[in-house]
């Protein structure tokens, strides 16, 4: 069922990373009525990266960090934000049509693209095999599962080499394989593998397959001088991991048939990044450009907003409509919390040394609390072990700090030493079937905040009506257990995807492990990537971002 929105907006941006934040940023600061789709998370692919220097003004930042500040720098001009999947965009007439995955629809004069781009599968033999089983695609998500080992790492440009630093962190052994005769990178980066022994560079060679029984074992290699085909394993004779970052492709899909791409999918923009449909401008790395880096990705947003904004007033004067009559306070209002709880997350990058939560992160969590329309419990249910102390610690730093939050210490029920202790999140009426099996620190406590909003009563908006009615119609029971890092970028996504759809459905449980406390788990589902999602006790393991329609489809297939 359609839900068409009645307000028509300025413009919709699609896509809510560094091209689309700055797009957001020009045009609430020019008052007029924007609002970013975002289908992931907020801030893009640059979020997977802990470390950027290279972003002119900002010494040191974490891409999360760098990204929630523009993020709040467009929230305090007045734009608006939604979590949503945008599946189409009819661009026919004046007011564009766009339409997302929960069929909502919104109406709009402008459209920037913003869609950035997803890592490429290489295509070699076992390749989706051994995908979150010791084939990666994100050194910060899932380096850390490979401390101690020798990993390949496949390509041979910047995010090759950046990627292959970052995993000195962990493993024993980074060996890349380029397929060309140099890097393909600026000399200023390669030049640092100079200081990194551990990293050997072979060129012109090709990773043409990866083999193994539950996970890699050997890898063969092509070297294209000779012809010759090598195995590699590790010196150990234990499993290796084989990391790939051969560029990204655009996500063009979704408007392949609708405006002019290149034969690699980039959209063909002018220099005031118009695309060839009036009104609709792409910006950032979907474009076809150069050099694809923040620094650009703001550049195109910010060049997309202001030519668009001619465009909107011109089409306002056009159609009779007057000028646009946002103003920062009215969009404030429609910013929803879940948007607040994301920004409370992102400063517990920088927790107080002697607890869990920083004065700062208290006087947010008032202000998240304040909004919430009834009471929440946060019930611990513990034991005598260390993780019972550590839920029993965090769950204590939360009292007090509103009267909508109220929480409950449990040491009678667990009965057996084998029994895990957890965190229940309950409404007045009880639990609502979504637990944490560990402090949900990092960037878990983003999703934890997020919970909380919607136990409360809040954000039933964030799912559409087709969608909750599909969760509703699931027939049986289901417990979905999320194994994630607190470090990894990509788990709260899914985290939270599980939890909206255990708050819709009565027959839905959800919940969440940091793995670095459950080995035994990491063990049993021979885990080497997170996010990963546990369906009923392993009927189903499946690995990478899911939302709430991909996991409900997923559910009644089952
Ligand atoms: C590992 C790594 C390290 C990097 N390091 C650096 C660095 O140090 N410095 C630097 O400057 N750059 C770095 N980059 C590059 C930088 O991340 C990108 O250039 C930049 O993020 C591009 O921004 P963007 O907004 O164009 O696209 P993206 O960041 O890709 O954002 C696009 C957004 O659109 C969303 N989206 C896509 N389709 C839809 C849809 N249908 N509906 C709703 N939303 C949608 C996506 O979920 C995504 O959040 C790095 C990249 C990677 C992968």
């Amino acid at each position: 069922m359609m839900q068409q929105k009645t307000d028509l907006y300025d413009a919709v941006i699609i896509g809510g990373g560094p091209a689309g934040l700055s797009a957001a940023i020009y045009l609430g600061r020019a008052k007029y009525r924007v609002i970013v789709l975002e289908k992931e998370r907020f801030g893009g692919q640059i979020t997977i990266t802990s470390d950027i220097v290279n972003y002119p003004g900002v010494q040191h930042a974490s891409g999360s960090a760098l990204t929630e500040n523009m993020r709040l720098q467009a929230q305090s001009f007045g734009a608006e934000f939604a979590i949503a999947n945008v599946s189409d965009v009819d661009m026919d007439s004046d007011v564009k049509h766009v339409t997302t995955t929960d069929g909502t629809v919104y109406q709009t004069l402008g459209v920037v693209l913003a869609l950035g781009a997803n890592p490429r599968h290489l295509g070699f033999l076992g390749e989706p095999k051994f995908k979150g089983r010791g084939v990666a695609y994100c050194a910060t998500c899932d380096g850390e599962f490979f401390t101690g080992k020798e990993v390949l790492v496949v390509g041979g440009g910047f995010a090759a080499v950046q990627e292959s630093i970052f995993l000195t962190r962990y493993v024993k052994k980074v060996t890349m394989l380029v397929i060309t005769e140099n890097f393909t990178c600026a000399r200023g980066v390669y030049e640092q593998l100079k200081n990194y022994p551990q990293i050997e560079v072979r060129f012109e060679t090709e990773l043409i397959e990866a083999g193994g029984d539950k996970t890699v074992e050997y890898a063969k290699i092509r070297d294209n001088r000779t012809g010759m085909v090598s195995e590699y394993r590790a010196q150990d004779g234990g499993n290796i991991g084989i990391f790939v970052f051969v560029g990204y492709a655009p996500a063009t899909d979704m408007v392949k048939d609708k405006i002019v791409l290149n034969e690699q999918g980039y959209v063909v923009t002018d220099q005031n990044q118009r695309t060839n449909i009036a009104g609709v401008y792409a910006a950032g790395d979907v474009c076809i450009k150069n050099l694809r880096q923040v620094v650009t990705a703001v550049s195109d947003g910010a060049i997309a907003a202001t030519s668009l904004e001619q465009y909107i007033a011109q089409t306002r004067e056009r159609l009779n409509l007057g000028a646009s009559k946002q103003t920062a306070q009215e969009t404030q209002a429609a910013v929803e919390g879940g948007a607040n709880a994301q920004g409370i997350a992102e400063s517990s990058d920088s927790a107080a040394k002697d607890g869990f939560l920083t004065k700062e992160m208290r006087g947010q969590l008032v202000e998240v609390f304040e909004k919430f329309p009834n009471t929440v419990v946060i019930r611990a249910v513990v034991g005598q072990d260390t993780v019972s102390a550590e839920l029993e610690s965090f769950v204590n730093e939360l009292v007090g700090i509103h009267e909508k939050v109220k929480t409950e210490i449990d040491d009678k029920t667990l009965q057996t030493g084998d029994a895990k202790p957890y965190v229940d999140i309950c409404n007045e009426q009880g639990s609502i079937g979504i637990r944490y099996y560990s402090v949900p620190g990092g960037h878990e406590f983003n999703s934890f905040v997020v919970a909380l909003y919607g136990a409360s009563g809040a954000g039933k908006n964030s799912v559409g009506e087709n969608t909750r009615q599909r969760i509703r119609g699931l027939q049986h029971k289901h417990l979905l257990q999320v194994m994630a890092t607190l470090s990894c970028t990509n788990c709260p996504e899914v985290v939270m995807a599980t939890q909206k759809l255990a708050a819709i459905s009565d027959t839905i449980e959800a919940e969440m492990y940091d793995l670095s406390k459950f080995p035994e788990l990491k063990e049993k589902y021979n885990i080497m990537a997170v996010p990963c999602l546990v369906i009923d006790e392993g009927k189903e393991v499946l690995f990478g971002k899911k939302g709430v329609e991909e996991i409900a489809g997923i559910l009644e297939n089952m």
